[in-house]
This record gives C-alpha cells, sequence and structure tokens, in this order.
C-alpha cells in the first residue's frame, strides 16, 4: 500500500483527534526547544504548566541565558532529571556566546540546521529531528517512544529498538515512511497516534483503527507483542538518612526568636543523582536506614528510573546548629528559594503538615 494512501489516513486522524497545545501552534525554535527538553521525562499536562512558566519568564534564548544556573534549577523543580536544566542552561549560553563572537550586535537567533541543534548539549536525534522539522519543516525524523511502537506495528518489527542496531534499523525505516513534502506534519500525527491511539494497551483500538489496513502487526496477530525492548537494567537499592536540624531560639543569620531555622547542603557529585540540588545533610549507608533517634522520623521510599531510595528523615531540635562542612544555615521558610530534590519536597510536605515550631 502506498504511502500517500497511509498519510492520508493519518493525516485524517490528527486533524480530528489531536491535543492544541500552544507549542504546536508556533514556529519558535526557541518555544519548541523548551517544550521538547521539558517532554522528555514528563507528562504533557505537567509539562504544559512548566514550559508556560519558563515562557512568562524567560521568553528568548538570551534572556534564558542571562539566567543563573540556580534560578533555573529552582523553576524546574519537581520536574526531575535536573541535567536537562542545566543542559538547557548551559545550551542557551552557548548559542548567545557563539553568535557574539561572530557579530555582538547581531540579533540571537536559534540555529537553524539540524547539525546545528544536534550540537546543542542535551540535544540528541529525536529532539533535533523535532526542532528541525516543526520549526523549520525540514524533513528529519522525530522517533520518540510512541512513533517506535507505532513503526513497529506498521512493519510488524520484532527486534528491540532501545539498542544501537535496532535504533539504525528503525532509523531506516522512519526514513522511507516520512513524507518528505510536509514532515512537520507527519511528525507531529504520527507521534500524537501513537501517544493518543497506538498506545502500549491496545484495547479493542485495532478493530477501529484508521490505519489497519497499513499494519503489518495488526494483519499477524503480534500488535499487543509490540514494540520489543532490550531487558531492562537492574534498578539500585541506596539508604539515605537525613537530619532535619530545626532551631527555635538562635541562629548566626538572625537574632529574632521567633523565626525558625534548619541545615541545608548542595549536592556536588556531578556523577551522582541530584546535582547541584540543596537537601538536608545526608548520610547514606551500605544496606539499610540509619538506626539513629530523632524528635520526629519520616520513612519514605523513592523511586527513579534507576535507583530506589529507602530515605529516612530524622528530625533534631537543637539549641545549636552542629558544624557540619559544606552546610548553610537559612530560616526554614526560605527552603522555597533553593532547588531541592523531588524527594526533600515530598519530605517537607510531610512535615508542613505539622509545623516543627
Ligand atoms: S491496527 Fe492496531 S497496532 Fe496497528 S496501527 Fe492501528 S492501533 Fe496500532
Amino acid at each position: 500500500m502506498s504511502n500517500s494512501l497511509l498519510y492520508r489516513h493519518l493525516y485524517a486522524w490528527y486533524e480530528t483527534n489531536h491535543r492544541a497545545l500552544p507549542w504546536r501552534e508556533t514556529d519558535d525554535a526557541y518555544a519548541i526547544w523548551l517544550s521538547e527538553i521539558i517532554l522528555q521525562q514528563t507528562r504533557v499536562l505537567q509539562g504544559l504548566d512548566y514550559w508556560r512558566r519558563f515562557m512568562a519568564r524567560w521568553p528568548d534564548v538570551e534572556s534564558l541565558a542571562a539566567a543563573d544556573e540556580a534560578e533555573v534549577l529552582r523553576e524546574w523543580q519537581g520536574l526531575g532529571y535536573y541535567s536537562r536544566a542545566r543542559n538547557l542552561h548551559k545550551a542557551a549560553q552557548q548559542i548567545v556566546n557563539n553568535q557574539a563572537s561572530q557579530d555582538k550586535n547581531a540579533k540571537v537567533v536559534f540555529p537553524k540546521t539540524f547539525e546545528d541543534i544536534r550540537a546543542l548539549p542535551g540535544v540528541g536525534d529525536y529532539t533535533a529531528g523535532a526542532i528541525a522539522s516543526f520549526a523549520y519543516n525540514q524533513p528529519y525524523p522525530a522517533m520518540d517512544g510512541n512513533v517506535y511502537r507505532v513503526v513497529a506495528r506498521l512493519l510488524d518489527i520484532d527486534e528491540a529498538f532501545d539498542t544501537s542496531a535496532g535504533k539504525r534499523l528503525f532509523h531506516k525505516h522512519i526514513e522511507v515512511l516520512l513524507d518528505r513534502e510536509n514532515p512537520r506534519l507527519f511528525n507531529s500525527a504520527i507521534m500524537e497516534f501513537g501517544a493518543l491511539y497506538c498506545t502500549p494497551s491496545l484495547g479493542d483500538n485495532c478493530a477501529h483503527c484508521p490505519l489497519q489496513a497499513h499494519c503489518a502487526a495488526y494483519m499477524h496477530g503480534t500488535a499487543e507483542l509490540l514494540p520489543i525492548r532490550k531487558p531492562r537494567p537492574k534498578v539500585r537499592d541506596r539508604w539515605f538518612t537525613y537530619h532535619v536540624y530545626v532551631n527555635y531560639q538562635q541562629s548566626t543569620v538572625s537574632n529574632q526568636p521567633s523565626d525558625v531555622f534548619t541545615l541545608i547542603r548542595r549536592r556536588e557529585n556531578p556523577k551522582d543523582i541530584w546535582y547541584h540540588l540543596y537537601e538536608f545533610p545526608c548520610e547514606e549507608t551500605q544496606s539499610e536506614r540509619l538506626k539513629v533517634n530523632g524528635e520526629r522520623i519520616i520513612d519514605l521510599t523513592h523511586v527513579l528510573s534507576h535507583q530506589k531510595i529507602h530515605a529516612r528523615f530524622l528530625v533534631h531540635k537543637t539549641q545549636k546548629m552542629p558544624e557540619l562542612p559544606g552546610t548553610i544555615v537559612i530560616r526554614w521558610d526560605e527552603l522555597n528559594d533553593y532547588a531541592l530534590s523531588r524527594l526533600t519536597l515530598r519530605a517537607l510536605d510531610t512535615l508542613r503538615l505539622t509545623p516543627p515550631n
């Protein structure tokens, strides 16, 4: 069956069913890039809120480049995978610096070729293809997880799509499928079709599918088995014990007795999780949470993609803050001004239900 018939059926479905999302209504490459980075590990509804806040605060590359990394991390708080925020900021600075080195007075513009976009920190083949096609209508595929699934089913491919060989194979196929006259529409439509219709659990979607006549997996009865993934790496367990020091009386910052103070520390290992985020002083142990007394104990389990954190938060009321390397004393209500990990925010939610004072 011809590609043109496939396009006709796919676009008709898209026209009726697609979600109205602001980054689809624009060809501003910056706005599209921002949406793509936010949506890499985030659901659309949650991402929309963050995208709007970022666009309102930093509406273009120049303003984002001029921001402090700490402010960007703070705005990103709650989305997780903070390397995305760091790379976003670094990429904005790279774009501005590259252009300033050529012509200081020229208006800063987002890179326009696939290669230049791909060279930005945090941008892989998928994101570069998405920006090149959505912003500039250039004929590059944008293979996200949804597209891999649709392609695997349309062509009944029983190879893992997330290995190097699998990626090459799928890439060859999508190059043949891609609508070179309408790459923006094609990529938008196939991604949306995978997100909303050709989903991991199919129910009885296949029976009413507008692409049924093009779908080899449907014909062979293999749709539910696809796509194939390589085996997942084992999840690593870690045990963190956090010390939440709470001081009511005195501090090095202020003499107001009504203030409540605490101690926080920034994570400084670039190879570990939550680099440059703040948290309460933490001790990591090998096989279980520390058995130490605190005035209050909160145990939380926090699951990341490859790690499971077994956390314990111990509240210590104290008249004098301990002197711990790398820590700073802040007022309790200033915690909101620091970029904190999702785990710390979860603990704070519980602590705030019954404030420490
Ligand atoms: S027939 Fe089923 S598996 Fe094939 S494209 Fe449609 S929904 Fe996906």
